[in-house]
């Protein structure tokens, strides 16, 4: 029981649903030091491109991201500072994302700790019943 917790509540705090081409530019930007002006020139001039010719339709992009959302459910989570794919909503108790990566995990530890509670409440009644 207590190992399922601990499996679902890491199922939380994995990807929720930040973007491969946004992890890519976060590790980019982290480990791609050392970058000529040139090369930031071309750079933005791709990026220019991009921002014209959107892969994904009339979607939306996220200028903080600098990334075409791939579909409407995408949302740009503020607390996170990153886009979502899957958003549901920003769980102050994680501090954390709650997105199409790790929703199953949130809710399934959701029920599971109200299944806790229940039976311990449960319990407590029938204790207090039976005395
Ligand atoms: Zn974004
Ligand atoms: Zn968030």
């Amino acid at each position: 029981m207590t190992t399922n917790i601990i499996a679902l509540l890491t199922g939380i705090l994995q990807n929720p649903g930040i973007p491969q081409p946004i992890i890519d530019k976060i590790l980019k930007k982290q480990f791609g030091k050392g970058k000529d002006a040139q090369s930031e020139d071309i750079e933005s001039q791709q990026l220019q491109a991009k921002q014209q010719q959107n892969p994904y339709g009339q979607i939306g992009y996220c200028s903080m991201c600098d990334h075409h959302k791939k579909d409407r459910n995408t949302y740009h989570c503020i607390d996170c500072d990153i886009c979502i794919e899957g958003f549901d909503h920003h769980c102050v108790f994680f501090s954390k994302c709650i997105g199409g990566g790790n929703i199953i995990s949130f809710w399934t530890s959701i029920i599971m700790v109200f299944a806790i509670f229940v039976s311990f409440g449960g319990l407590v009644v029938f204790d207090a019943v039976l005395k």
